[in-house]
């Protein structure tokens, strides 16, 4: 089938999915855009794609029934439902919305208006997640206790409306989607606790955050967002009963080592080291471990569109599903209660 596509926002991400998520097969085709931007006129005719300055009479062009809203944060609710009313799907991109009611209310206009719609997590197909899904689906390294995810900027939040509340800027609304919704695919357990430090350091918003949550299985993961980091720490460190897993990068170098847990012999004489007076953090013995090859797995971006399109098709379920995002809202929205009040929140989502 083929998937003609509107964008409303031809900004940096429209032009990144233009360019490089939107498959170049001859089925997909952006055939018009819509940004309150004339100067965004020009960029879109260079690509023989065409241009409207008012947005009825682009969701009222019918050379395209799927929508993609690639706008500054809070400008999404409304874009999608009225993109609902007037018969046209809608892809999204992340944060769908600024809390859990105004996604409750995109998801019941979606189900009115009988029509599709998805919120573009790309980063569900990261080389670097899917290899720690592999390791925990595949249970190699035992039951995980405390998963680390995070990222390092160092160079402070883009100089646009990332910066701004008012459009919903910050790095909890930026990245916090993305890796928070990672955790909730990696843990099949309902959030039970959750703690937050949301912390500004340069602009009005939140630049630099550390997200704890519980679950209720016991595991524990902590979210990093950091933009003012110089010496980065590994992007994921994942430990379980029975190993360790780091993955450094998004290019997914890294490290896995196994092995159960011994008694190892704990007298004065047992061991050289250099931990000093510690028997606690000495090193594991070395024939007590196993370094083991990271699953790699091959991946692309193209495949949430692919996906789509087998949406369409009646053949598939979508990838990312709104009740799903609707879920990891609620928890945005308590990690942001729980960074106001200072302390942490018990739930069960
Ligand atoms: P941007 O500022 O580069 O582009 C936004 C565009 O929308 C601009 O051209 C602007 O003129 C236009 N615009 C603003 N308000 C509008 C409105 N009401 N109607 C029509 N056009 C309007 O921003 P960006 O970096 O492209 O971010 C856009 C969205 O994409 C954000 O929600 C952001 O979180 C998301 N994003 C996602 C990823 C990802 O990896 N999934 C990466 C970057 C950005």
């Amino acid at each position: 089938m083929k998937v003609n596509i509107g964008i409303i926002g031809f900004g940096w991400m429209a032009y990144y999915h233009y360019k490089y998520i939107i498959p170049k097969n001859g089925d997909f085709n952006v055939v018009a855009i819509y940004d309150i931007d004339k100067a965004k006129k020009s960029v879109a005719e260079q690509f023989n794609i065409k241009s409207y300055d008012n947005l009825d009479m682009f969701l009222n062009d019918d050379n395209f029934s799927t929508v993609l809203v690639a706008t500054p944060n809070d400008s999404h609710k409304e874009l999608v439902i009225k993109s609902f009313e007037k018969g046209k799907n809608v892809i999204c991109e992340k944060p769908v919305a600024l809390n859990a009611n105004d996604v409750k209310e995109m998801i019941d206009a979606s189900i009115k208006y009988n029509k599709i719609f998805t919120v573009h997590h790309n980063r569900r197909r990261d080389r670097d997640f899917l290899s720690v899904k592999e390791v925990l689906d595949n249970n190699t390294l035992g039951k995980p206790f405390l998963i680390e995810s995070r990222v390092d900027g160092a160079n402070g939040i883009p100089s646009d409306w990332r910066r701004e509340k008012v459009h919903g800027g910050g790095m909890l609304y930026d990245w916090g989607p993305h890796l928070i919704d990672q955790i909730l695919l990696l843990v099949d357990s309902k959030v039970v606790e959750i703690y937050a430090q949301l912390i500004t350091l340069k602009y009005e918003v939140d630049d630099n955050i550390r997200i704890q949550l519980k679950f209720e299985n016991g595991v524990c993961a902590q979210v990093e967002i950091l933009t003012n980091c110089l010496i980065p720490l590994p992007r994921w460190h994942v430990l379980c009963a029975n190993g360790t897993l780091n993955i450094d990068n998004f290019k997914n170098d890294g490290k896995m080592i196994c092995g159960t847990l011994k008694e190892i012999d704990w007298t004065l004489e047992s061991a050289d080291n250099y931990a000093g007076s510690t028997r606690t953090m000495r090193a594991r013995p070395e024939n007590t471990i196993k370094e083991m090859e990271i699953p790699k797995k091959e991946t692309d971006w193209f495949e949430f569109y692919f996906n789509y399109q087998r949406v369409l098709e009646d053949k598939e379920e979508l990838l990312v599903k709104p009740q799903e995002i609707l879920r990891l809202t609620q928890i945005i929205d308590l990690i942001s209660e729980s960074s106001k009040l200072g302390k942490s929140i018990s739930c069960c989502i």
